[in-house]
């Protein structure tokens, strides 16, 4: 860097910053304002939510929970089949408690049956749509209304401003399969309400890496967006080229787990936190993790989560179950218990930070990323991956693939630090989990192969 470009640097920060903050939030509230307002609305009536008292999060929940009961079973044929099984009597209102007697919604029960989920009040050929990825072996066709769409707008907003976001703002996105504005309508719409440059992670090598630090220097993001492993790559990156004038004011990881060990290498080369963010296009947001980083405050004020056993009872804080969410929102295509195939812990405590919302403590994986040992046992396969990358030095990345009982596959990168004694010890560490009769195999790779949405997945089971 020249010294012009250092003494101009600061100067043109300003401006830009000045220019984001008028642009932005003229921008954005006359977007919101012209369809209706509902999304700053929504954002400002949960940035009040968020400090109220259990009682009157517990009475919003009812009120919100006997509203979608009651239109899931005058307009869903496959609610209406189920609230006639179990024999509840909508005549009086429903307590939360209640909601124990729903079985739970598969993703097969929503592939096989889509049509009947959809509420006959909604045109699916009209109503905002999504696909979700098949990585854990299901892919659905999901409907939301116009209404709960908004309302997840407002979610998304309220999250974003936990990591220090606010409208106009410009981000450096790490993502897959970067979204090209077509229309005019859209380009219009990028510049104004969403100025990002994209990583695309689809791609991720030395040139792409060295040009997006170039753009990064011109346009001056202040956030990162993306996906954790992708972050962690790009932070690698620039912790190895000894780049340090990358530095946002906030970075929001999400649509994976986020590794601690990933944490810190992220945290140490943009010299910024990392704010932890678990949703899906099922139900949109779940939690967020605040400034304190003690947990993800769960989003009470649009979903019930449900911590669950094999036996679909609940599971005590700090203990790990199959998380269950009905989605308050959507009357579209009611979600009621819909277990969305990830495994997570919930808090017994409060966040010190004063919001009364409970905590998610962690995700421990999907259901799918579990591996099986032929005692019967399950083994958290991104754990076991964890644990082995921060103890043995000489393994830049690892991915378990488990094809059958007996055999489990270990793709693994190598690191600097690698020496013929790094196997041993990855073997020694596998078998205190894993007995004589699995095979261990380790494959050298150069690179963990992404899925086709550009997330990675550390642990596959197959069987
Ligand atoms: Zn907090």
């Amino acid at each position: 860097m020249t010294q012009t470009t250092q003494y101009q640097q600061p100067q043109r920060r300003m401006r830009l910053k000045f220019f984001d903050s008028i642009l932005g939030k003229i921008a954005y509230t006359a977007w919101d304002t012209k369809e209706g307002g509902a999304r700053l609305n929504e954002c400002a009536k949960l940035k009040e939510q968020q400090y109220w008292s259990d009682e009157q999060i517990n009475a919003l929940q009812t009120a919100k929970f006997n509203s979608l009961i009651t239109h899931a079973y005058n307009t869903s044929k496959w609610y209406k089949k189920v609230i006639d099984n179990i024999g509840i009597s909508l005549g009086n209102p429903l307590s939360l408690d209640d909601l124990a007697r729903f079985p739970v919604t598969t993703k097969i029960d929503i592939r096989e049956h889509t049509q009947d989920f959809i509420s006959s009040k909604y045109n699916p050929e009209t109503m905002p749509k999504a696909k979700t990825g098949g990585s854990t072996g299901v892919s659905l066709n999901l409907f939301f209304d116009e209404h709960c769409q908004k309302l997840r707008n407002g979610a998304q907003i309220f999250a974003d401003s936990f990591s220090g976001w606010k409208p106009g703002i410009r981000i450096a996105a790490v993502w897959g399969n970067p979204p090209v504005a077509k229309t005019l309508k859209q380009r219009v719409r990028a510049f104004l309400l969403d100025r990002m440059i994209y990583l695309d992670t689809m791609d991720l090598n030395t040139n792409s890496m060295n040009s997006f630090v170039v753009r990064w220097r011109s346009f001056q993001p202040e956030m990162i967006f993306g996906h954790s492993h992708s972050i962690y790559i790009f932070a690698k990156f620039i912790i190895e080229q000894n780049i340090k004038d990358l530095r946002p004011k906030g970075i929001v990881a999400t649509s994976m787990m986020l590794l601690d060990h990933e944490r810190e290498i992220i945290e140490t080369a943009f010299q910024c936190k990392v704010s932890n963010r678990y949703g899906c296009e099922e139900v949109g947001l779940i939690a967020v993790e605040c400034e304190k980083h003690q947990g993800m405050h769960i989003n009470t004020s649009h979903i019930i989560l449900e911590c669950l056993d094999e036996n679909n009872q609940p599971v005590a804080p700090g203990n790990a179950g199959k998380l269950i969410i009905t989605d308050l929102n959507n009357f579209g295509m009611p979600l009621i218990r819909y277990r969305v195939e990830d495994v997570g812990v919930l808090s017994a405590q409060k966040c010190s930070c004063g919001r009364s919302t409970p905590l998610l403590e962690r995700l421990e994986g999907r259901v799918a990323d579990f591996l099986k040992k032929p005692d019967g046992g399950q083994v958290a396969g991104v754990s076991l991956v964890e644990r082995t990358l921060t103890k043995i030095p000489g393994i830049e990345q690892m991915q378990l693939v488990q094809e059958q009982l007996h055999e489990i596959l270990i793709n693994r990168v190598k690191g600097p630090e690698y020496t013929p004694n790094t196997d041993d010890q990855l073997i020694a560490e596998f078998r205190e989990v894993f007995d004589a009769s699995v095979n261990l195999i380790i494959n050298d790779v150069e690179k963990i192969p992404q899925e086709k949405s550009g997330k990675y997945r550390f642990s596959i089971c197959k069987i």
